[in-house]
């Protein structure tokens, strides 16, 4: 039997991306023209067609403009989790302000679909080993699960060593939160970050479906993301350094019929899902 894997959205828009950060203000996000809703929903309709339920990771400042999107999500099956409010990095922030964001993002949500959102996901993956004190305000603000850390090398996040397979962690004050890291795999002794995103567009198809086949290999279901504006060639160019450029447009035409592909090798459904049949409480 294959193994159920999951399938997850950070739903933000294209200028909101942690390379664009330098070049666009955060107060200057309401001047461009919003495209993420119109993706997502392309997205759903993909999802619809292979009939895939996913996960979607929703930023407050999306949730705030776009509630029917998020209604809309909700009613078509999928899980609505939090991906935070301002997309700042974690280690970049305050205790303070990051309880009073995540807090106020979770409340957000649940309003909008009147049920409870178990899951979060940091921008850009910035639960980092600088801010691991983010995993205690998570389980003290009511999450049940975590998918912010990417065990890489990375110049913007990642904890190199960390596990690798979805576990139980323990939070610096002794809590207790479900964990679900990004999806690596062993490709010629390199360890390579097979999770989505802009590696699955960097690499070719073969190798990211050689690398996730090899995590279901070893009886583990990986978690893939990618976000709206990434299948979405046509979005407005945004002027940054050459190497965001490259990070943010390289092979955007060629996302939407990989992940049609993905689709098909595999399967998939929420990380909700996918924890919860993996009984790693009781086994805790
Ligand atoms: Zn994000």
């Amino acid at each position: 039997m294959s193994i159920k894997n999951a399938l997850t959205v950070d739903v933000e828009d294209y200028f909101q991306v942690s390379a664009f950060a330098k070049n666009i203000d955060q107060q200057d996000w309401d001047k461009h023209p919003l495209r993420v809703e119109k993706n997502t929903r392309r997205l759903m309709d993909m999802f619809d067609e292979a009939q895939v339920k996913a996960t979607f990771f929703v930023l407050g400042w999306v949730a705030d403009r776009s509630k029917d999107l998020i209604k809309e999500i909700a009613e078509r099956g999928h899980e609505v989790a939090c991906h935070g409010y301002s997309h700042q990095l974690i280690y970049n922030q305050t205790q303070k302000v990051f309880r009073e964001e995540t807090i106020r993002s979770k409340g957000l949500l649940e309003d909008i679909i009147q049920a409870p959102v178990r899951g979060y996901r940091a921008a850009s993956y910035s639960i980092t080993r600088d801010s691991l004190w983010a995993l205690d305000i998570l389980a003290e603000a009511g999450f049940e699960y975590d998918s912010s850390i990417f065990p890489v090398r990375h110049d913007r996040y990642g904890i190199p060593n960390a596990e690798e397979v979805p576990h139980v962690l323990k939070t610096p004050k002794g809590h207790s939160l479900l964990e679900f890291p990004l999806s690596t795999a062993k490709i010629f002794n390199y360890k390579l970050p097979v999770a989505g995103g802009g590696y699955f567009r960097l690499y070719p198809y073969v190798l990211t479906k050689a690398g996730l086949a090899q995590v279901n290999r070893r009886k583990q279901p990986f978690i893939f993301y990618l976000h709206p504006w990434e299948i979405d060639p046509k979005q407005p160019r945004i002027e940054a350094s050459w190497f965001s450029r490259f990070r943010h447009y390289n092979n955007l035409e060629k996302c939407e019929p990989r992940l049609q592909q993905l689709m098909k090798d595999f399967q998939f459904g929420t990380s909700w899902q996918v924890l919860n049949s993996l009984n790693l409480v009781e086994s805790a």
